[in-house]
């Protein structure tokens, strides 16, 4: 993903080029189906009549075809043809002709379909660039779960981590419900260990958050370990 690589954390920044890339991907999938086109068109042009077209003298003929039915040649001329003759599933020539919808339809989906592909390239993007991002290690921060516990324990867990007695802990964590419980979850840069903290309850579904606290790395390390000898029942 572009975003990653490009490191690009500002969300709407990252919304706005994930658009442009999803329409210019969008435009170029055609394109590339337009560059095909005069091939395939000879290919079926000499299965029918035995007749051999250069790639030249194939482009021509599309370009004539185009004009009569569109009264315009080219790149243009085949993205009217293809909205006019209907949006249809499946390759040109292959006889795949069983979606057509009218041309009043036609260019509304196109649109559509290029919007929903854009959009969902920016939700991407946008979840991606809200994460936090080290500027010292240049690497993205990394969320996973520290633990999970009953619903009713998270105020007394945030208060344990509020006052830094790690060690209270393992005695708090209870076993989670299904419909009712608790996670404390870490954001954490994988070098430097700088770490954004998160106490969170969830009651089906949904999920609140309770308490947030940044974290050094010693104090997260020591979190760690306090967690680790709970698990271990030490
Ligand atoms: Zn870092």
């Amino acid at each position: 993903m572009g975003v990653r690589y490009g490191k690009v954390r500002h969300p709407l920044l990252a919304a706005a080029i994930a658009v442009l890339l999803g329409i210019f991907a969008y435009v170029m999938v055609h394109y590339w189906s337009y560059r095909a086109l005069p091939g395939e068109l000879a290919e079926a042009f000499e299965e029918e009549t035995g007749i051999e077209l250069t790639v030249e003298e194939s482009k021509e003929l599309m370009d004539f075809v185009l004009e009569e039915e569109v009264g315009q040649t080219g790149f243009i001329g085949y993205i009217k043809f293809t909205a006019e003759e209907g949006v249809s599933i499946g390759r040109v020539g292959s006889g795949s002709n069983f979606l057509k919808l009218p041309a009043l339809l036609a260019y509304p989906l196109l649109l559509i379909e290029m919007l929903v592909s854009a959009g969902a390239a920016a939700m991407v993007a946008m979840a991606m660039a809200g994460e936090p991002f080290c500027e010292q290690d240049d690497l993205w921060y990394k969320t996973r779960d520290l633990l999970k516990s009953s619903g009713t324990s998270a105020s007394a867990i945030a208060e344990a981590i509020e006052a830094g007695q790690y060690d209270q802990i393992p005695e708090l964590i209870e076993p989670p419900e299904k419909a009712l419980y608790s996670q404390v979850k870490i954001n954490a840069c994988p070098r430097c260990r700088d770490t954004y903290l998160s106490v969170l309850v969830s009651r089906e579904n949904k999920s609140a958050t309770v308490y947030t606290a940044h974290l050094t790395p010693e104090q997260l390390n020591a979190l760690e370990a306090a967690v680790a000898s709970g698990l271990s029942g030490a």
